[in-house]
């Protein structure tokens, strides 16, 4: 493993330690450094590593959180379009999916959300997508910056 803020080979003597709300793998000198040191008092090498850190961790971590899947927002309009189009009945469309007809036309009135597993045979069945990804936005921490100096050693955890 390579310490993140010296950027030296640690082998397995790195350390977990939160900076500032970030995340970093430590290696033993520079977790000594950081109990002690303040970052102004820091080289600036250093610290100009740790603030690139700390920039690139919020951007990537924070604000991109995951990709999930979700139905369309006019699912059921794009259901009724290919059944029609595939020349399916309701009834039809119904008994390959293993629902009620009533339940069918109650999709497509919109008014019944159909679940994923419903979903996932109607695709099958008429060719269609109905999920589409979606990204979601999570606001990133406040993370009480840091004008007047922290010290690196207040978050330490060890492993
Ligand atoms: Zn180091």
């Amino acid at each position: 493993m390579q310490c993140e803020l010296c950027g030296k080979e640690c082998g397995d003597r790195g350390r977990i330690a939160i900076v500032d709300g970030v995340q970093m793998l430590l290696c033993p000198s520079c977790i000594k450094y950081a109990q002690t040191v303040k970052q102004e008092e820091m080289p600036p090498v250093l610290k100009q590593r740790l603030l690139k850190r700390i920039h690139k961790t919020v951007k990537t971590k924070d604000i991109y959180e995951k990709m999930d899947k979700e139905l369309i927002p006019d699912w059921h309009i794009v259901i009724r379009n290919a059944r029609e189009r595939k020349g399916f009945s309701r009834e039809e469309l119904g008994f390959r999916i293993g629902e009620r007809t009533v339940t069918i036309a109650k999709i497509e009135n919109g008014e019944l959300r159909p679940s994923d597993e419903v979903a996932r045979k109607l695709e099958k069945q008429l060719d269609i997508k109905l999920f589409e990804e979606v990204q979601k936005i999570s606001i990133s921490q406040n993370r009480g910056t840091t004008s007047q100096g922290f010290t690196l050693g207040d978050f330490i955890k060890k492993e």
